[in-house]
């Protein structure tokens, strides 16, 4: 993991720092919280911080003066209820910070989602780290001919060695011609005095998409669980996907109730068009319903079937 033996140290000693609260915590997150959890090969995820639980989106959808909380399963209900019909509000009431560590290419994608709060490390300011993403054996596959965002079956061996060989090559010169440009030994001083210092700003566009770049991303708990709907999915890219798989184990601990919920009604849930629900109707009254006579194109009717295939 990209995290070394003396951050994991100071890590260790902040989770010392224990103080009473009368605030609503999360006991499966505290135990859990400011740890590492890794992701790819040096990449990781880490909660830093979070308001509220379960019990503070009862809190807020009763507009409560106490905890709001009445019966375990009245306040279950309540928020299986408030995400089977949309409600968004409530779920906004609740925050948590992470600490993320992944590659240039991904976090392109990540920051697409505008509702969080990033705040990125700054490669104009300091020099980034030497770790660098490269696919495992079994990631290492051919561009997908059916979906042009995607990959297909894994490469022979002779092929994914020499495209992950290629990989580490690229990334290290890249990473060796970086330091050349910044010439600059571990104390910040120059390290060949007859030449230059090129800026930071400068020297870091010549590293690969690979490289790993950090940032805290605090975010609320009902565009978080946005976020994880897109990205945890099928058809999110593996390297994002498994950031995405990893909060969702977070939230589970951090907030049961709406994880369960979230599973039923949006993970594992669909949505179904009006004319899916008219075939639907067909169906359950016994009527043969085929693509030709659904009134549906081909891929809708796909789509539509392999909501059962699952
Ligand atoms: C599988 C996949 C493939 C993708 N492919 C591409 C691609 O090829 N090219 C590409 O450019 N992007 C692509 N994206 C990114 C995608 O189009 C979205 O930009 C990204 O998923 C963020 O989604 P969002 O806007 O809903 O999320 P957020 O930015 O987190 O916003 C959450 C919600 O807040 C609301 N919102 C936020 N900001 C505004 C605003 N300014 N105005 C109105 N409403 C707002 C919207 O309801 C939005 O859904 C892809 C995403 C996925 C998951």
């Amino acid at each position: 993991m990209g995290i070394n033996e003396e951050q994991l140290k100071e890590i260790e000693e902040f989770r010392k720092n224990k103080q009473e609260t009368v605030r609503p915590i999360s006991p499966d997150l505290e135990e859990i919280l400011y740890k590492p959890i890794p992701v790819l090969d040096h990449g990781f995820v880490r909660v830093v911080d979070y308001m509220g639980t379960d019990s503070s989106i009862v809190q807020a959808a009763r507009v409560s003066y106490g905890s709001g909380t009445k019966k375990v399963n009245q306040d279950k209900g309540l928020i299986f209820y408030l995400l089977r019909h949309r409600h968004t509000t409530p779920f906004e009431m609740c925050e948590i910070k992470f600490h993320i560590k992944v590659p240039i290419f991904i976090a392109r994608q990540w920051i697409r989602h505008r509702t969080a709060n990033v705040n990125e490390y700054s490669a104009r300011y300091s020099i980034l780290g030497r770790d660098y993403y490269v696919p495992e054996r079994n990631q290492v596959a051919a561009q997908s001919t059916i979906n042009m965002q995607g990959r297909e079956e894994v490469l022979n061996d002779a092929e994914a060695k020499k495209v992950m060989d290629l990989l580490h090559e690229d990334a290290k010169r890249c990473y060796e011609n970086y330091e050349y440009m910044l010439n600059e030994d571990k104390e910040g001083n120059r390290k060949d005095e007859s030449r230059s210092q090129l800026a930071r700003e400068l020297a870091r566009m010549n590293l690969t998409l690979n490289y790993y770049t950090e940032w805290y991303w605090k975010i609320d708990l009902h565009n978080l669980l946005h976020f994880l709907k897109l990205r945890a999915d099928s058809h999110a890219q593996y390297e994002i996907r498994v950031y995405a798989e990893a909060m969702l184990d977070i939230v589970k601990k951090w907030v049961p109730f709406t994880y369960e919920a979230f599973e039923q009604y949006v993970m594992n849930g669909e949505h179904i068009s009006q004319k899916g629900v008219e075939i639907l109707k067909r169906m359950i009254n016994g009527e043969k319903v085929t693509q030709e006579d659904s009134g549906m194109s081909k891929r809708e009717w796909g789509e539509l079937m392999a909501i059962f295939d699952k």
